[in-house]
């Protein structure tokens, strides 16, 4: 299939700033939009300025939340060419969600082709400063016009990019995390596994909750037992204790599958290190932090790659973790990919898939 390219006549200004760019704020001059319609299967592939999307008041994704999305980031390296880490990953993943959702399987090759021809044309929104890059949103949504509850026969396929700042202004910075007792974000048998548009609703509450207590991200247990990890806001964790390195499995169904976590297992056994993928409790970990074994704590995921854990707090119990400093797991982890991500060190797992700028404005 062809991607049809129509392009602005009234291009945005670029960020004059690109401290000031923080997260998601503005978005560039072009997005990808692709339908689906029972019969035609996924078509009319095409770039077009970026703009509002016309819906009918009873679409479904508005009513029903049938819909899902990926994350994944473009880089400038120093050479100022432009690159992206594991692109194929998103799309894969995006499948898995599909099939959860009953939303109709994307081509996989095809969906990468999109995201390296949007990332062409909008290829000079790519920013330059250490530590920022260009995020892109591919998401899906139902639009059937009809109250109904049914697996949608209509849909949209769309891709949005915003510039985005370094996440960490400055250096690696440590996060209290808060343990959350009563509200679980997934159960075996549903959608944790997948990024459903609706697993991150469900999360707001607890995420308020944390905030007015001063900590800024959730660590979610299991909603069966409410005992074991699963992850920590939206990212996967990572437990150092006693000198292994140890991520819940992804087993249980109610864990996403994170590009990052999966990136970080693959370093760690390459440089030797012991990684292990169990069921872990919060019991287990507190018995570890009084015996002195917890060593260090982090999340994982494309936004910020790295997010060292200083504290968690678990009903009255507060845990501190590496003394304010960060670990040196978390440290390698986070020089080893964002190298690889920005072009500062070799690829030696093959992960960066180059974008060309032919269609550049
Ligand atoms: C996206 C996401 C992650 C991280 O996945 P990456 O592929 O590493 O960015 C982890 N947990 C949740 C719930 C997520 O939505």
């Amino acid at each position: 299939m062809d991607i049809r390219i129509t392009k602005t006549t009234a291009p945005k200004a670029k960020p004059a700033d690109e401290s000031k760019l923080g997260f998601g704020k503005i978005t560039t001059d072009h997005m990808f939009l692709m339908n689906y319609d029972e019969g035609q299967g996924w078509h009319d592939a095409r770039i077009v300025p970026y703009g509002p999307i016309e819906l009918d008041p009873t679409a479904m994704c508005l009513h029903y939340g049938q819909a899902d999305f990926e994350g994944m980031k473009a880089y400038r390296t120093a050479e100022g060419k432009i690159q992206l880490f594991r692109p194929m990953e998103n799309m894969k993943r995006l499948n898995l969600s599909n099939d959860r959702l009953c939303i109709p399987a994307i081509d996989e090759e095809f969906g990468v082709k999109a995201v390296k021809t949007l990332v062409e044309v909008d290829a000079d929104w790519v920013p330059h400063n250490v530590g920022t890059s260009l995020y892109i949103r591919p998401f899906i949504f139902a639009v059937d016009p009809l109250l109904g509850v049914h697996p949608a026969k209509h849909l949209i396929f769309c891709i949005v990019c915003s510039p985005v700042g370094a996440y960490y202004a400055s250096g690696l910075a440590p996060v209290k995390i808060y343990v959350e007792p009563k509200y679980v974000r997934a159960v075996t048998g549903g959608t944790g596994f997948t990024k459903a548009a609706a697993n991150y609703a469900i999360s707001l509450k607890a995420q308020e909750v944390a905030s007015k207590q001063g900590y800024e991200q959730v660590l979610w247990l299991d909603g069966v037992h409410r005992k074991y990890i699963d992850e920590v806001g939206a990212m996967n964790v990572f437990f150092v204790v006693d000198g292994e390195v140890i991520t819940p499995s992804l087993d249980r169904g109610s864990i996403l599958g994170g590009i990052t976590r999966k990136s970080c297992i693959e370093v760690l056994r390459d440089k030797g290190y012991k990684v292990t993928e169990r069921d872990i409790s919060i019991d287990e970990l507190e018995e570890a932090f009084d015996e002195g074994k917890f060593d260090e704590a982090f999340g994982t995921g494309t936004a910020a790659v790295i997010s060292p854990i200083g504290e968690l707090k678990y009903g009255d119990k507060v845990m501190p973790l590496t003394g304010g400093k960060i670990g040196p797991v978390s440290q390698m982890l986070y020089d080893t990919l964002t190298g690889i991500q920005w072009g500062k060190l070799e690829d030696k797992f093959n992960w960066i898939e180059p974008v060309s700028d032919q269609y550049r404005i």
